[in-house]
C-alpha cells in the first residue's frame, strides 16, 4: 500500500519552516550546477569530475523546489553553483522564479557568480527582478587572476562587472583572503569596489573538499589579520548594516563604502542562521559545516504533487543542527567537510 501523501498544512498557505531552535528558515541558496568555467585553487581541483547531467535537477524541478520553499516562508533566494550562469538555459529559471517577486511572496532573488558571463546576462537578470549580485573577485592583477582561477579571463570579468552596474544591479564583490596570495591587495580591492559604489567583502578560506596543491593551513588567513591590515589604510567605523547573510560590516570613513567580513572559522555565526542550501542534485544541507543532508530529488520525482516534497523539507528542517565546527589546525589537516564548496555554492 502506498503511504499517504502528506499535504501542506492548509492549501495555499503551508506552515512556515521553523527549526528546533526557533530559527525561521527564510533564506535558501540553490546550486544549479556543479560545473564551472573556472577552477579556483581553493575551490576545485584542476581535474574535477563533474556529475552526470541526469543526476542534476532539471530547470523545472529547480523551479518546483524553490517555489516549495517560497510557499513555506523563504523570502530570499540565492542562485549559485558551480557557476550558475554556465548552466544551459538558466535564464528560464530566473524568468519563472521572478513570478514570486511579482506576487510579493519573495523579497529577493539574487545570485553569486564569478562574473565571466555577466556581460551577456546582466540586463536580462535585471529584467527578471534581480537587484543585487555577488561577484567573486580575489585579485585585480590579471596574471594573478589567471593563476588563482586557473582558466579565468580577468578582462571578461571586468566587462561583466561593468555590465552589471550599467544594468542597475547592485554589485558586492567577494574576495577569499588567502595568505601569501592576495594579502597585498586588500586595500586596492576596497578602493576599486568603493570607487564604483560596490561593497567589498572578505571571506576566510573554509576547509571544504580535498584539493591538490597548496595546503589549507598555508592559505588560511584569519579575518582579524585582514581587518588589521585594512585599519592601516582606512578608518573603520562599525556598522549595523546587515544583508541577512553572515557578513559583518564596517564603513571606511575615507570612502564612505562598506567592507564586510565573513568569519566562518573564527566566529560562530550559527545562532542567527536562517538559511539552508540545496545542491544541484537536490540534496538539502541544513548546515554548511555538517554532513547531515536530505534528498529532495526523490520526493520531487516521486510525484508531480508537491506533497512528498513538502514532507521531506519539513522533516529535514526538524533536524537542522544548532551549529557547525570548522577547524583548521596542525592536528586536523583533513577538511571538516569532504564536499567542495562548488557543490553547495558557498
Ligand atoms: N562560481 C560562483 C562564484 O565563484 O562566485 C559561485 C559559486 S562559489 C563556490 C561561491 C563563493 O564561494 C565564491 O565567492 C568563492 O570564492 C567561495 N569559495 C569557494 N571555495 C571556498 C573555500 N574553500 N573557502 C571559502 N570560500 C570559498
Ligand atoms: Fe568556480 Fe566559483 Fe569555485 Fe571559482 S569559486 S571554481 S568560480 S565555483
Amino acid at each position: 500500500m502506498n503511504a499517504p501523501i502528506e499535504r501542506p498544512a492548509a492549501a495555499g498557505a503551508p506552515a512556515p519552516l521553523i527549526d528546533p531552535f526557533g530559527r525561521a528558515i527564510s533564506y535558501v541558496r540553490v546550486s544549479v550546477t556543479d560545473r564551472c568555467d573556472f577552477r579556483c585553487v581553493y575551490c576545485m581541483s584542476e581535474h574535477m569530475a563533474f556529475l552526470p547531467r541526469r543526476d542534476l535537477l532539471t530547470l523545472e524541478e529547480l523551479d518546483r523546489l524553490c517555489s516549495a520553499f517560497v510557499a513555506r516562508g523563504t523570502k530570499r533566494l540565492r542562485i549559485t553553483g558551480g557557476e550558475p550562469l554556465v548552466r544551459h538555459d538558466v535564464m528560464t529559471l530566473f524568468r519563472s522564479l521572478s513570478r514570486h517577486l511579482a506576487s510579493g511572496a519573495l523579497e529577493e532573488l539574487t545570485l553569486t557568480t564569478n562574473g565571466s558571463q555577466l556581460a551577456r546576462f546582466a540586463q536580462e537578470l535585471a529584467d527578471c527582478g534581480v537587484r543585487r549580485v555577488n561577484v567573486s573577485l580575489d585579485t585585480l592583477d590579471p596574471a594573478r587572476f589567471r593563476a588563482l582561477t586557473r582558466t579565468g579571463d580577468f578582462a571578461r570579468v571586468m566587462a561583466g562587472i561593468d555590465a552589471a552596474l550599467a544594468a542597475g544591479l547592485r554589485v558586492k564583490l567577494n574576495a577569499v583572503a588567502l595568505q601569501g596570495v592576495n594579502e597585498d591587495e586588500f586595500e586596492p580591492l576596497v578602493r576599486f569596489a568603493h570607487a564604483r559604489g560596490m561593497d567589498m567583502t572578505f571571506i576566510e578560506v573554509m576547509p571544504m573538499g580535498e584539493l591538490e596543491g597548496p595546503e589549507r593551513l598555508d592559505q588560511y588567513l584569519p579575518m582579524q589579520a585582514v581587518r588589521d591590515r585594512l585599519a592601516h589604510a582606512f578608518t573603520l567605523v562599525e556598522s549595523d548594516y546587515r544583508t541577512g547573510g553572515p557578513a559583518r560590516y564596517v564603513t571606511a570613513a575615507e570612502t564612505g563604502g562598506r567592507i564586510g567580513f565573513i568569519t566562518p572559522l573564527t566566529h560562530n555565526f550559527c545562532e542567527s542562521c536562517n538559511r539552508v542550501r540545496v545542491t544541484c542534485t537536490g540534496v538539502l544541507y541544513m548546515c554548511l559545516g555538517q554532513e547531515d543532508a536530505a534528498d529532495l530529488r526523490a520526493p520531487l520525482r516521486e510525484s508531480l504533487d508537491d506533497g512528498p516534497l513538502h514532507a521531506a523539507i519539513a522533516a529535514a528542517i526538524a533536524r537542522k543542527p544548532k551549529g557547525h565546527d570548522f577547524i583548521i589546525d596542525r592536528t586536523t589537516q583533513a577538511p571538516a567537510v569532504s564536499r567542495h564548496m562548488s557543490m553547495t555554492g558557498g
